[in-house]
């Protein structure tokens, strides 16, 4: 367990715009890696059963399923829709043995102006869906995104907030949280509230910060390319007891997603090694 390559894991949006499913665990298996995350559109476009198959003989540890979540719409109807858009990515999850459900908050709907409404919804929500992780034995891992994309993607911004919902809702080991470096580097509070998270870590995803970066969701950098110290996070993560992977999650739309998907995984490797 000395090779720093059996602790890394790719997320499967890193080629997202290269690889389909099968490519990628195909493709990433070709490099040494034994671990991977997997996204619900395409795990769909292949099929759960043959997918479950797949990752099966090629020994992959399926270190995450995404992204579930996405739950403050006001809306009655829409909100029923989502929750049962959930428990389906929880069974889903399930079959392909995935260590947990990634979880994000959800942004505000156009013409909402009430965040502590939208977040108290969000919580009321992952509260609904535990009995059914519970008995699924999956995890939920709440994912605080950075409170640059609150509006878009999640009222959960920060880990004080992802410790408090854990607190709220006392699930045990069903309800856990995942760790971005991307997300939290920036907090005065990161050291403290990863301390406090001891016990609930699931998943430890990196990506870099770029000083220019040009989206706010489609431009990360790989490790080492930014302004991160990936390191000293991982360490932080690691000193709560943390013994998983570290998924390396490249959303990036100006450079990797254009560039020659055997050379992605090439770098990320290099850089998992060198960089985290
Ligand atoms: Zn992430």
């Amino acid at each position: 367990m000395n090779n720093p390559i059996d602790r890394l894991s790719i997320n499967q949006v890193t080629t997202r715009d290269q690889w389909s499913l099968v490519e990628a665990i195909d493709g990433y298996a070709r490099h040494g890696v034994t671990a991977m995350a997997v996204w619900a559109d395409k795990l769909r476009e292949m099929g759960v059963g043959a997918a479950a198959r797949r990752l099966r003989d090629a020994g992959m540890t399926v270190t995450g399923y995404c992204a579930g979540g996405d739950l403050t719409a006001r809306d009655g109807v829409a909100a029923r829709r989502r929750i049962d858009e959930n428990r389906r990515m929880i069974d889903e999850a399930a079959a392909i043995g995935s260590r947990c459900l990634v979880v994000i908050g959800g942004g505000l709907d156009a013409d909402d102006r009430d965040l502590p409404g939208a977040r108290a919804r969000a919580l009321e929500r992952v509260a609904e869906l535990v009995p059914h992780a519970r008995a699924a034995g999956m995890t939920l891992a709440l994912e605080p995104l950075h409170p640059m994309v609150c509006a878009l993607r999640s009222v959960l911004t920060t880990l004080r907030q992802a410790n408090d919902w854990c607190d709220a809702l006392d699930a045990g080991p069903t309800v856990g949280i995942a760790v971005d470096t991307y997300c939290v580097w920036w907090d005065p509070e990161l050291a403290a509230q990863i301390a406090r998270a001891a016990g609930r870590i699931v998943a430890f995803h990196v990506a870099d910060w770029l000083p220019d970066t040009c989206d706010l969701r489609l431009d990360r950098g790989m490790p080492g390319d930014g302004v991160v110290d990936i390191a000293a996070i991982r360490k932080m993560v690691e000193a709560t007891g943390y013994t998983g992977h570290h998924e390396v999650e490249i959303f990036s739309a100006r450079n990797w997603w254009r560039r020659d998907p055997d050379e992605v995984v090439r770098v990320c490797v290099e850089r998992h090694a060198r960089s985290v």
